[in-house]
């Protein structure tokens, strides 16, 4: 059986069409989906017996089997979803002070091999559907719908959990569709969508031509030696063709581009290493964020010190630079940037 969370609303009005039913029940289906957040087919009551059972005849609703929920002292709860196949990812709801923002995958494992990701540990096992990606979101939506914890709504949406969101295009920019519906679907404005990326360049591009979401990109070195060691995608885009990428992105005249930039003690987070960032990105309309590393068994790097963190900030401040340290949440469960690894509990 298909899940019926692999298809755009284009996709259901034509599955439909060619059964002969009136596209607009695809309409109809699509806001029980995204809208009501329906758990099954029997709930849509403006559809007809008959054509209920039809649908279920033809389709799962949703593939995700929540396997296990973890929560942070921070509130931030981690999920832990098995997949039909029998992989696994995870999906972070993180709190901010009047909404929820949620972190999701879009790959089971990551190919990237970033030194100081524990993601990359786990080697890479496929790209999730889009009815996975969807997934994510739907079944987080519900769960704060049953918690009651609203009117906190879950309204922004990063793609920074495990995998490469750009090597998984297609299915990203289907699942955006879905999103980003305003009218029958998920209702997300595009201003609280973030794709983050390793440096897929020719994708960069590709991305601003096709969405309007925000880019991050994550740099995390500003010379060509170290970012290769750190990360290998560097070897194929090195740091001249990612920047250059990201000046040509296409996005309206007041937006950013987000840099994520790790602090790895004695790596990466010396004066100087601040000073060539600041000169690295001032021809960018950029905004960088510090992420102070969060350490895990899977590599040898160290968190720097609070002041050594307060130094590097405060050259890109006194050098004019949008920059903030972003707190990660959901450290205590292995929530946090970089620490998603999705293992079966036994
Ligand atoms: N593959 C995409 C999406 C993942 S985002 C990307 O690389 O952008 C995950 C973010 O967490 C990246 O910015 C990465 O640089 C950061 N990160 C990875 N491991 C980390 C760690 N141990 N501590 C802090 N940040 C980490």
């Amino acid at each position: 059986m298909k899940d019926i969370l692999n298809f755009t609303r284009q996709d259901l009005g034509n599955w439909f069409e060619n059964k002969g039913i009136r596209r607009f029940r695809a309409d109809q289906v699509f806001k029980w989906l995204y809208l009501k957040l329906a758990g099954n087919f029997e709930e849509m009551t403006d559809l007809g017996k008959a054509l209920r059972g039809e649908l279920a005849e033809h389709f799962s609703l949703g593939t995700l089997e929540l396997e296990n929920m973890e929560t942070s002292a921070d509130t931030t709860k981690k999920f832990l979803h098995r997949l039909e196949d029998g992989e696994y990812v995870e999906s972070v709801l993180i709190p901010e002070k009047d909404h929820f923002t949620l972190c999701v995958s879009t790959q089971a494992g990551c190919a990237m091999n970033c030194k100081f990701c524990l993601t990359a540990t786990t080697g890479f096992k496929r790209n999730l559907t889009t009815g996975e990606i969807v997934g994510q979101i739907r079944e987080a939506r519900r769960f704060v719908a049953r918690q009651g914890i609203e009117p906190l709504t879950l309204s922004n949406i990063v793609f920074m959990g495990m995998g490469e969101p750009l090597a998984n295009y297609e299915n990203l920019l289907r699942s955006l569709g879905v999103i980003l519906d305003t009218d029958l679907g998920m209702k997300f404005s595009c201003r609280r969508v973030t794709v983050s990326t390793s440096g897929i360049v020719p994708k960069i591009i590709q991305l601003g031509l096709d969405t309007e979401v925000n880019l991050a990109v994550s740099l995390n070195a500003t010379d060509n030696k170290l970012r290769s060691s750190l990360m290998p995608v560097n070897n194929t885009w090195p740091i001249e063709d990612l920047l250059s990428a990201c000046k040509e992105f296409d996005m309206k005249p007041r937006n950013k581009i987000t840099f994520e930039y790790i602090l790895m003690s004695g790596v990466n987070d010396n004066d100087a290493h601040a000073h060539a960032l600041a000169r690295l990105l001032a021809p960018i309309r950029a905004k960088v964020n510090l992420i102070p590393f969060n350490e895990h068994a899977g590599a040898p790097f160290k968190r720097p010190s609070r002041e050594r963190i307060n130094a590097f900030l405060t050259i890109l401040l006194d050098r004019n630079m949008t920059a903030i340290v972003r707190k990660s949440k959901g450290d205590d469960i292995s929530a946090a940037c970089g620490q998603l690894k999705a293992a079966r509990i036994d």
